[in-house]
């Protein structure tokens, strides 16, 4: 490019607009490293794994698979608006009302239209750390402050949430069982704190998890909203369901707050495959069960194998367990890679010694084994 055009360029862009301020405390989401990613590297002779992300390892529902053929030949057609068979029926299986259910692209998109039907400038949220990023980021986005709560021994802090509300909390964030820990809060001690919580604060509690949940004091969310306290329950098809390509997550909570939603939502967030699929995948008790069943004993053979290896790790209430490693585990993610294993470091979360593996099948559990103790 000659000088004058390389000027006009530059004068050109500075013609732009400015982007929002609160953008400069933002960095976008640092997804899992994908197994297209990994192939594309091809350091290992095997195909890789991936246990990055917390998908399902025995992959989609067949009855779900069959549901996608069969609608391909309708995606010419816009999905139903709001996808109502999918909410009747996801009403009808926790005995509340279609007013009690939203449905989303991705339960990620749930927490983030909550935000935008909630906040206003000096709302005030808040947030575990560490927990999943998307609370922050679509709180800030909307223009609310937010709070951190530390967990207290890897766990969120209930009690130092309650001390934490103010008057300007509009807000509150709880994963159950936590991402990245795995750790979770009882049945009681959710009662207690939803009990002494203050008059108009929304209670999100992010369920995303809890279908793998084997502790007898785990709660369930739902029975919350039944009661009418001020919560919202966030689920979704892509982890336990392994419908994450297809995007569609839900929110359970009282119909005041399903409608708050309703009014800032995009006409067809929710694809008439996605729709399809998770119609499916909810009547594929089958599927649950042996999604379920894999996870326990994976569960169990790692616990196992990481005892033996001398590493530290904190038992889980959901599909990964998180690992202490005790130095940087950056290089670590690195040499995994080359054995085709893909992990996830938890640098992103403020853990540098710390990574996140999913629980795979007996034989990719097999293989992460054999990889760490090769690298380690
Ligand atoms: C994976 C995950 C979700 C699900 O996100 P989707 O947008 O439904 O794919 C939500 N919350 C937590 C804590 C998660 O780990």
């Amino acid at each position: 490019m000659d000088k004058k055009n390389m000027v006009k360029k530059s004068s050109r862009r500075s013609a732009l607009p400015l982007s929002r301020e609160c953008l400069k405390r933002l960095s976008p989401y640092l997804p899992g490293f994908s197994l297209e990613e990994a192939q594309r590297l091809g350091k290992s002779r095997l195909s890789p794994v991936k246990l990055a992300s917390n998908e399902n390892p025995l992959g989609t529902s067949p009855l779900a698979k069959a549901a996608v053929e069969k609608t391909l030949a309708q995606i010419y057609l816009y999905p139903e608006s709001g996808a109502p068979l999918l909410r009747q029926k996801i009403a009808r299986k926790c005995g509340l009302t279609p007013h009690n259910v939203f449905l989303g692209n991705g339960s990620d998109e749930v927490v983030y239209l909550l935000a935008e039907a909630y906040f206003e400038r000096s709302a005030e949220v808040l947030v575990a750390e560490p927990t999943f990023s998307t609370y922050r980021h679509v709180s800030i986005l909307a223009g609310a402050d937010v709070k951190t709560v530390p967990l207290k021994d890897q766990t969120v802090d209930l009690e130092a949430m309650l001390k934490a509300v103010t008057k300007k909390t509009k807000m509150i964030f709880l994963c159950n069982p936590n991402n990245p820990t795995g750790t979770f809060f009882t049945d009681k001690q959710l009662r207690l704190f939803l009990n002494k919580l203050p008059r108009g604060i929304l209670v999100v509690l992010d369920e995303a998890y809890s279908e793998y949940a084997d502790s007898p004091y785990f709660p369930d969310g739902l029975k919350y909203v039944r009661e009418g306290f001020p919560v919202i329950i966030l689920r979704t098809f892509s982890k336990i369901y392994g419908l994450a390509g297809l995007r569609v997550g839900y929110g359970i909570a009282p119909a005041p707050v399903i409608a708050a939603m309703e009014s800032v939502r995009l006409p067809f967030n929710v694809n008439r495959l996605g729709q399809a699929a998770a119609l499916a995948a909810l009547g594929d008790d089958k599927h649950l069960r042996r999604s379920r069943q894999n996870n326990l004993v994976g569960k169990r053979f790692l616990y196992r194998q990481l005892k033996k290896m001398g590493l530290a790790y904190t038992p889980t209430q959901a599909n990964f367990i998180m690992i202490h490693l005790g130095k940087p585990a950056q290089p670590i993610f690195g040499k995994m890679l080359e054995e085709g294993v893909i992990i996830r470091p938890l640098d992103s979360f403020g853990l540098s010694d710390f990574i996140r593996i999913t629980i795979g099948t007996p034989s990719q559990n097999q293989r992460l084994i054999k990889a760490l103790k090769k690298v380690i």
